[in-house]
């Protein structure tokens, strides 16, 4: 599974974060991007991990707490062209009285 890392430090953790990233690992340190030079003190990574927990190993324990990690996935053109036909159907089938006239409640309707 693909997982989203964003792992945020404060500027006078910066050195001690870059550090605790390549105690993981060059290659893992490697996988991070980081927005330090911009003013935003956080790492950015998109790595492979059978789980969650496998993806927290690629942060160093001090940070922890404060990073973001969410399971993402990738959607090719064929899948939301079935999305669209899912919510097409829907929107065929329901009953007018019970969406508005601009369907506004089926394009908010998740399909995934
Ligand atoms: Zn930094």
């Amino acid at each position: 599974m693909r997982y989203m890392i964003q792992s945020p430090h404060t500027p006078e953790e910066c050195l001690m974060a870059l550090d605790g990233q390549l105690a993981k690992g060059k290659d893992i340190l490697n996988a991070f991007s980081y927005g330090c030079k911009s003013g935003d003190h956080t790492g950015y990574a998109l790595v492979e991990a059978k789980n969650e927990t496998e993806a927290r190993n690629w942060v160093p324990s001090f940070l922890l707490n404060k990073a973001r990690i969410v399971q993402v996935d990738v959607y090719t053109p064929e899948v939301i062209k079935s999305f669209m036909q899912k919510l097409h159907n829907a929107a065929k089938a329901a009953d007018e009285s019970t969406i508005d006239p601009d369907g506004e409640d089926l394009i908010r309707t998740c399909f995934i």
